[in-house]
């Protein structure tokens, strides 16, 4: 095996080491926010500075990079800028938490995986890769399906709990779509993103990201959804956190 395969093979076995640690401590950004991480920052621009190397990483090492450009390596750039225009222009300036801060830890912890994970799929795509397989196949096809119904779903989810916000009520309980079957669709939209970037890319980079992600964002909405009961006695008893009928 070579060192590049070692290397994924090790960042995958971080994520898998992470994911009970992130069950245990809640990540303190947004609700989960508590004094003692240290210096802080408005969150605005927490969220704009933690994704701005994905943003820019990995689109700059596949074009930089010695290997041809087919259709293929076009399509995953252009999944993955369409997602992270979104994560670091937009999103963080629609945020209607004005005041909310952000620990830099937070923010420096997130830089460093964004340029890793950037950076192994851009050497990947920009450097190693085969040359494409035929194009449009089966695996871009279902894979850039799935990712489109993840970010609708993402979007959808992220739009409607900032509007809740922006009530100007603090927090309260969503409802509707598929809140009423889970806590966290946003998170839930984001996994099948990024899964179906794996099955697209079909590569060992991009299945660490969706293997990454899932290590992320299920103990995040984990945490959510037993924030959620703590909070509010009323809050429905048959709802999952993540995945809809199942956890
Ligand atoms: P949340 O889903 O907790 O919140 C999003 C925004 O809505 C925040 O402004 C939050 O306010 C507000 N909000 C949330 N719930 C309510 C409510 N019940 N009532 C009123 N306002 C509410 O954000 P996360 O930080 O967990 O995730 C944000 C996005 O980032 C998601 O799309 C997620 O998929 C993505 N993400 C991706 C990660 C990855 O590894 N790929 C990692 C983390 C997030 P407040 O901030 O005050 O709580």
């Amino acid at each position: 095996m070579d060192a590049f395969t070692w290397t994924v093979g090790l960042w995958i076995a971080v994520a898998v080491v992470t994911l009970p640690v992130l069950l245990k401590v809640r990540a303190p950004y947004g609700r989960h926010t508590t004094a003692g991480w240290g210096p802080t920052l408005p969150n605005h621009w927490g969220w704009f500075w933690m994704e701005l190397p994905a943003l820019l990483v990995f689109p700059l090492m596949v074009v930089l990079g010695p290997r041809e450009q087919g259709p293929l390596t076009w399509l995953l750039v252009g999944l993955w800028t369409l997602h992270y225009i979104n994560r670091t222009l937009i999103f963080p300036f629609r945020l209607r938490t004005s005041g909310k801060r952000m620990p830099v830890l937070i923010v420096l912890s997130a830089v460093v995986f964004n340029a890793v994970n950037g950076g192994l799929n851009g050497w990947w795509l920009g450097h190693i890769a085969p040359p494409d397989r035929p194009f449009p196949d089966a695996l871009a096809g279902i894979g850039a399906l799935l990712f489109f119904a993840g970010m609708g779903i993402n979007r959808w989810a992220d739009a409607r709990l900032i509007a809740l916000r922006a009530a100007g009520t603090g927090y309260q309980v969503p409802r509707g779509g598929l809140f009423d079957r889970i806590s966290c669709p946003n998170h839930f939209g984001e996994i099948l993103e990024w899964t179906g970037f794996a099955l697209a890319a079909w590569s060992l980079p991009a299945l660490s990201f969706a293997v990454w992600t899932f290590a992320n964002l299920a103990p995040r909405a984990h945490n959510h959804h037993a924030w959620y009961r703590e909070r509010f006695a009323d809050y429905p008893r048959d709802r999952k956190a993540v995945i809809p009928f199942l956890w």
